[in-house]
């Protein structure tokens, strides 16, 4: 017998035990294959030679081969006639919905929603608002004008589809917008995490405490959220603060639930496999990093088969105090194109993150670059501080960072000061690191 609850969003589909679970993923995985290789020209070429039927086990979907973004860009220049190439699943007079990436890396990649396909989306971010906490008595401020980024569309239909009031906040300034929330009372807001700091760095300087605000809940989008900086937020907003992981081509495919200790998998929406950095026909053991490979379930309109997503994460522990059985992930360490080889050592951005966040309060934003200087790389910190240092402070702090840093990274930093206010703010992708070696 199946309890009402106010825990789950599906109660039957999130306490699910794993062999169930899995034996739906697969069976919808291979429904999910003849669907593509029926209807999208891009896979009817990429799949050629396999029948969903081979697809049997975790070790056979490594025969099928993976989907890079370049793969979609590609695909679009494709033989199909609409603006989509060869990625339309669909008849283009079903297609409700126009979205795209963001371009960060590259030409964006257009993605066509079908009303059946933005519906699924919509229900699997229900499952990440209801786990964060979002009830109908929340209201729900949004403070970005969305365009045509699709995850804060995503946040606003599944927050209205729970009951939530929804309010979006494009076309008002920064100081509009925090008086805007306190003017209405929201309860709860869909954020960056770079923007939740510049909106309460504002606050602080219009002379309210963020967390007079009233703020009670905030699901972060758009970067990655190191442990650090949402202990911080959580902090200067006096809020619970969520993480959650996903892409515009897959969809958000994990998230936090009220523990905030990793993210669970959002499945059976999802088929996640965690490969190796190396040797992607392994995937890792628990507790190892590897990259994740996210094929959704049952998008028709862009069908979308082990989608390399880039973002490197740790992989947890099936199963999680709140009852929910699906596979976590303990960590996100950032994505495979941030990855580097600085002097022979690894190296990723959101360590220094971390540290910052975590032990040095009185800096607040930073910016790194990586240059060569004759035949050595060099990498470089720019730190800007809440307030102007003087010489000696300045000097003792660089000390202190640069040493914590090289405990960390194996690496030495130049490190050099901003005046406050000097760095770029950014509000949806933030692009503190910059690689100037030309790799
Ligand atoms: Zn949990």
């Amino acid at each position: 017998m199946l309890m009402k609850s106010r825990e789950y969003w599906n109660p039957w589909m999130e306490t699910l035990n794993r062999e169930r679970l899995l034996e739906i993923e697969f069976r919808n995985f291979r429904k999910y294959m003849r669907y593509a290789k029926g209807h999208s020209p891009l896979y009817r070429k990429k799949l050629d030679g396999i029948e969903p039927e081979d697809i049997q086990t975790r070790e056979d979907l490594r025969r099928l081969p993976l989907t890079d973004k370049e793969d979609l860009r590609l695909a679009q220049e494709g033989d199909g006639e609409s603006l989509y190439g060869d990625l339309l699943g669909v008849d283009l007079t079903e297609v409700s919905d126009y979205r795209q990436t963001s371009g960060t890396t590259g030409k964006p990649v257009y993605v066509p929603e079908s009303y059946e396909s933005w519906q699924w989306r919509v229900e699997v971010w229900c499952h990440i608002l209801w786990m964060a906490g979002f009830r109908e008595t929340d209201r729900v401020f949004v403070p970005f004008g969305y365009n045509v980024y699709v995850a804060f569309w995503e946040g606003h239909y599944a927050a209205e589809k729970l009951g939530c009031e929804v309010v979006p906040g494009g076309a008002l300034d920064t100081r509009g917008r925090i008086n805007k929330m306190m003017e209405i009372g929201a309860t709860a807001t869909l954020n960056t995490p770079t923007y939740g700091l510049h909106m309460a760095e504002t606050a602080k300087k219009m002379g309210v405490d963020p967390k007079e605000i009233g703020i009670r809940r905030m699901q972060c989008a758009g970067e990655p959220l190191p442990q650090a900086t949402r202990r911080l937020l959580e902090n200067i907003w006096g809020a619970e603060v969520y993480d959650h992981i996903g892409g515009t081509e897959p969809c958000a495919w994990a998230a936090m639930c009220g523990q905030r200790q990793g993210l669970h998998i959002l499945e059976p929406f999802f088929l996640v496999e965690i490969l190796d950095l190396e040797d992607q026909s392994r995937e890792v053991k628990e507790g190892e990093l590897g990259m994740a490979v996210v094929t959704p379930l049952g998008r028709h309109s862009f069908p979308l088969i082990r989608f390399n997503t880039q973002d490197v994460v740790k992989k947890g522990k099936e199963g999680c105090p709140c009852g929910r059985t699906s596979l976590m992930i303990s960590e996100v360490t950032g994505r495979a194109d941030h990855l580097r080889k600085i002097r022979g050592v690894l190296f990723t951005p959101v360590s220094v993150e971390e540290i910052l966040r975590e032990e040095f309060p009185e800096i607040n934003e930073y910016e790194i670059t990586v240059a060569k200087k004759g035949l050595m790389d060099e990498i470089s910190l720019k730190l800007e501080p809440h307030e102007k240092l003087g010489p000696t402070a300045s000097a003792g702090l660089a000390n202190r960072i640069g040493e914590r840093l090289k405990m960390k990274t194996n690496l030495r930093f130049n490190i050099e000061f901003a005046d406050p206010g000097e760095l770029p703010r950014y509000t949806l992708k933030s692009q503190r690191f910059k690689d100037l070696r030309g790799e």
